[in-house]
């Protein structure tokens, strides 16, 4: 019998609503839910290809153990035994912090819980982490220091809202697209649309303002719009009085970033920057978007806390229509965050560095938890490669494809002596593992998402998993009865929910119930706001008054020279997510966009001699790749722009790992590269 299951989408994080059509135990298309709250009956072309990331002929559909080259399958007891033996002998003999745990930020908030408590009490370490790492831990990390939060201000509704919308160092109509489509829909209604971008994106082409600033300059921009902001008198006197701290640090601060200072450093004519800085400030409330042009930098954290200071001192912040808004990438990396899979904070964004909430926790877990600082995912392939990190649970993550200097990865996580994989299918990563153990997919589970406007939704099951395949809060519940620990033993998610809502006071409003009626329910959703928040900040924020932070702009680690003459940058297409592994498997999107391509400004093109389409080889000094050229004036001349989603041109063999100090982010978006024709 046919039937309808609604559920939510599981690619970007917008979180558009999705109602799973399924025969049996097949899922068989997707429709559109008209009275969802973000899509309202939309839903863009990964959304409608969503059933093919389900039912793939290539599921790892039992647990599997590596024999010589190949795996052997095995039963989950064998398989959870060798588990065992190894974590335990680790955390034993070497120390809690030579084993670690990646979690998924494409699974559902309950399977993230589960993750994260199993790593603090079980293996007794904070070396959990997950893809938030190489995408927006810079806007957890600034936002929270500047306004006591790290995640959207406010609804992708309040696009409509908002009389100037800026989005700055993404393209929404590629990563996000109904927020694209939103936000073109407010542009013809009458809205101002300013980007800020190094490339022509479909937005700048229609956008009001366009500032086309050299790569890797945002925080000399930033300062420099401020700048002009203070010195012309045009900041929100009234707001910056009640609600902002170190108005007159700031103003000292980045007095040296002139007009024609700011030029010369980003490319951006003064008349542009002054154009831009009266059209925001003067605003009855501006939006202001941004994406991973913004964290990918060792400036990250900076870039983010620049972006804050613009918004501050203009007063848009805490109302309808006027926020910062960070576009979380994955369907619920914002839930993955929100449950504490990050090494320095517990769920709910309680400080793991603090013994007040280290006991809470302990007490509530009714164990010991890690008391050694956490690593990230990249201090752990670092500690990997130093033979002092020797066993690695990853779940639903293919960081051989998504982190940067894919040559170091492999090397790294090769140096294991036990690498523990949870997928749907056979990755990259998959194939380098000791032992595979079979995931449900999002349509074969109930849970929950967080989606990027802090919107926790419900996840429903659709059909059964095929085979052994188990949602990720079971295989954690079956692994901790291995280890004898206590905590684990739910009945189904709604247990998991409940105790999560039971230590995470964002959420301790929310329940199955609950998010049913509503059709979710926007986190802080607690006693002071019962029903949930659509805008943050609105009366004080949560360390009293915001803080401006004055920062400098930092240069790119590496440079275009002589030997690699271009900026490479990586990008998003609309019809891929993530490293492909779900999207690839539609025949749909493949058809519309198979392979990976090298995007290079025509007057590049020419002096290289290059034609449309032409074979070339991109090297840069970590690594080499092949693909063809698209000669185009989406990019200014030296600078090239890749996708990242496809393994047979992975650009994380080019990309660079220098690192934000303070979060650790790789410079995914800046590295220097030659192309050599074919
Ligand atoms: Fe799915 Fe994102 Fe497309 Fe919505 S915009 S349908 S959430 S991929």
């Amino acid at each position: 019998m046919i039937k309808t299951t609604p559920s939510v989408c599981p690619y970007c994080g917008t979180g558009c609503g999705i109602g799973l059509r399924s025969d049996g135990d097949k899922v068989i298309g997707v429709e559109p839910i008209s009275s969802h709250p973000i899509s309202k009956g939309r839903l863009c072309s990964k959304g409608w290809s969503a059933a093919f990331a389900t039912g793939h002929e290539n599921r790892v559909t039992s647990p599997m153990i590596r024999e010589g080259e190949g795996f052997r399958k095995a039963s989950w007891d064998e398989a959870l035994t060798l588990i065992h033996e190894k974590f335990s002998y680790h955390r034993d003999h070497h120390g809690p912090e030579t084993v670690g745990m990646i979690s998924c930020a494409r699974a559902t908030n309950e399977d993230n819980y589960a993750i994260q408590k199993f790593a603090r009490t079980v293996l007794k370490t904070n070396n959990i982490d997950h893809c938030a790492r190489i995408c927006h831990s810079p806007s957890v990390a600034g936002l929270q220091q500047t306004l006591g939060s790290g995640a959207m201000t406010n609804s992708i509704a309040d696009v409509g809202k908002a009389d100037v919308i800026v989005v700055f160092g993404c393209d929404p109509t590629e990563s996000h697209s109904i927020i694209g489509s939103d936000i073109m829909k407010a542009k013809e209604a009458g809205a101002l649309l300013m980007v800020v971008d190094p490339r022509r994106t479909r937005l700048a082409e229609i956008a009001d303002v366009h500032l086309q600033l050299r790569l890797g300059t945002n925080v000399a921009l930033l300062n420099g719009l401020v700048n002009i902001i203070l010195e012309r008198g045009w900041e929100d006197k009234a707001f910056v009085a009640e609600r902002v701290d170190d108005l007159d640090v700031m103003r000292k601060a980045i007095a040296e970033y002139t007009p024609e200072r700011v030029e010369e450093i980003t490319g951006v004519p003064v008349d542009q920057q002054i154009q831009f800085a009266r059209l925001y400030s003067h605003a009855r409330a501006a939006f202001l978007a941004y994406g991973m042009g913004v964290t990918q930098y060792v400036s990250g954290t900076n870039n983010v806390m620049s972006i804050s200071n613009l918004a501050l001192i203009c007063g848009h912040v805490g109302k309808q229509g006027a926020g910062i808004n960070p576009l979380r990438g994955q369907n619920n990396v914002q839930g993955a965050c929100d449950m504490g899979c990050l090494p320095c904070q517990y769920p709910g964004y309680q400080q793991a560095n603090d013994p007040a909430v280290r006991d809470k926790f302990a007490k509530a877990w009714g164990t010991t938890v890690g008391q050694i600082p956490g690593m990230t995912s990249l201090g752990m392939n670092e500690a990997m490669l130093d033979d002092a990190f020797h066993a690695l649970m990853i779940f639903g993550e293919d960081p051989v494809l998504t982190d940067p200097d894919q040559n170091q990865v492999t090397k790294a996580l090769k140096k294991l002596d036990c690498l523990v994989v949870v997928e749907m299918v056979m990755t990259e990563t998959a194939q380098l593992a000791d032992v595979v153990l079979p995931a449900a997919c999002f349509a074969e589970k109930n849970g929950t998402f967080a989606s990027c406007e802090r919107r926790v939704q419900r996840v429903r099951k659709a059909v059964n998993p095929p085979g052994e395949c188990k949602s990720d809060w079971q295989t954690i519940a079956m692994m901790a009865e291995k280890f004898g620990a206590k905590g684990f033993g739910w009945a189904n998610s709604e247990e998991v929910f409940n105790e999560i809502v039971s230590v995470t006071p964002i959420y301790s409003h929310m329940s199955y119930p609950r998010l049913d009626e509503s059709r979710g329910l926007q986190w802080p959703c607690n006693t002071h706001h019962p029903d949930g928040s659509p805008v943050l900040h609105e009366r004080s924020f949560p360390i009293g008054k915001a803080r401006l932070i004055p920062v400098h702009n930092l240069p790119t680690a590496e440079q275009p020279d002589v030997e690699y003459p271009y900026y490479l940058t990586t990008i998003r297409l609309h019809f891929h997510y993530g490293c492909g592994s779900m999207t690839r498997k539609s025949p749909l999107l493949e058809r519309e966009s198979p392979k990976g391509l090298l995007f290079m400004n025509p007057r590049d093109a020419n002096n290289q001699k290059l034609f449309n389409h032409a074979p070339v080889g991109v090297r840069s000094r970590r690594g080499y790749i092949e693909t063809r050229v698209v000669v185009t004036d989406q990019v200014p001349p030296g600078l090239l722009s890749i996708p990242y989603h496809f393994f047979d041109t992975p650009s994380n063999q080019l990309t660079n790992d220098a690192q934000d100090p303070v979060t650790r982010m790789p410079e995914l978006k800046a590295c220097a590269v030659r192309v050599e024709p074919l």
